[in-house]
């Protein structure tokens, strides 16, 4: 039996970096990143409130392999808080890579949360930078404006909505990922970041694995269902399509199409 989600004024949806670096033909595609956008434009418009992340960063930030003389993109680095892995340059700040992707279209985002934006610092997770120390402040916005459950969706699935799922749960909020309104990146990925996961679970929930080249997303995506019921309390993986009905499904219907762009 179907058993969906009613959706209240505590909810708040969080979409996580959909902007055009993370889209194919940007400089840290997410294969098939851009196919999520419609998706979330319908799920969004079913949300009173939403919330939009995006990196952001400085020219010469820290994660990037230019910056450090030498170094390829994907090669890792350690800094003061851990392993670094570099990326391409990307989401540079003011460019048309940092913008949202023209398709979003979630017109009644009440904020626009920028992360990465400290160049000596990387921020995967929204609540927290990659020191795992630093908030970004997201945290007390939710607590202060009574938000308690937290859905998630966007890119990547096994790296900025994974570490904001974690997060979120750290923080005391109820994470809920919406599956297949993510897309991920371990498929091209030969390495995966040690930043430390949060709580006692995460070790259990999210095992750190070193994944080999050509793995496919799948499997990955396998992991978080395979702990989908241990981790209900925790970080709830679901899916928004009412077509494959499971115990926990978002009722989607159909979204608006109004385009906008934020900056
Ligand atoms: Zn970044």
């Amino acid at each position: 039996m179907t058993d969906k989600f009613m959706l209240g004024a505590q909810d708040i949806l969080l979409v996580i970096d959909i902007q055009n670096d993370f889209c194919p033909g940007g400089s840290l595609a997410v294969p098939r990143g851009d196919e999520v956008v419609p998706l979330i434009n319908g799920l969004a418009s079913k949300f009173s409130h939403v919330v939009l992340t995006q990196d952001w960063h400085p020219r010469g930030h820290l994660s990037f392999a230019s910056s450090h003389p030498g170094k390829k993109p994907y090669q890792t680095i350690e800094v003061a808080y851990g392993t670094q892995v570099l990326w391409p340059d990307h989401c540079v700040q003011g460019t048309e890579g940092a913008a949202f992707r023209e398709d979003l279209a979630v017109p009644h985002a009440e904020l626009v949360l920028r992360k990465g934006y400290q160049r000596e610092i990387d921020s995967y997770s929204a609540f927290y930078e990659n020191d795992r120390k630093t908030h970004t402040g997201l945290a007390g916005y939710l607590r202060e404006r009574d938000f308690r459950r937290v859905f998630l969706a966007g890119l990547a699935f096994d790296f900025c909505v994974r570490y904001s799922a974690e997060d979120a749960y750290r923080e005391g909020f109820q994470a809920i990922v919406i599956e297949d309104a993510c897309q991920g990146i371990d498929a091209m990925a030969p390495w995966r970041p040690r930043v430390s996961c949060s709580g006692p679970w995460a070790s259990a929930a999210f095992p750190e694995t070193r994944s080999k080249p050509g793995r496919p997303r799948r499997e990955v995506a396998h992991r978080f269902k395979s702990f989908r019921k241990s981790t209900s309390d925790r970080v709830l993986i679901t899916s928004s399509a009412v077509s494959q009905p499971r115990d926990s499904d978002i009722d989607l219907g159909q979204g608006t199409s109004e385009k906008i762009r934020y900056h």
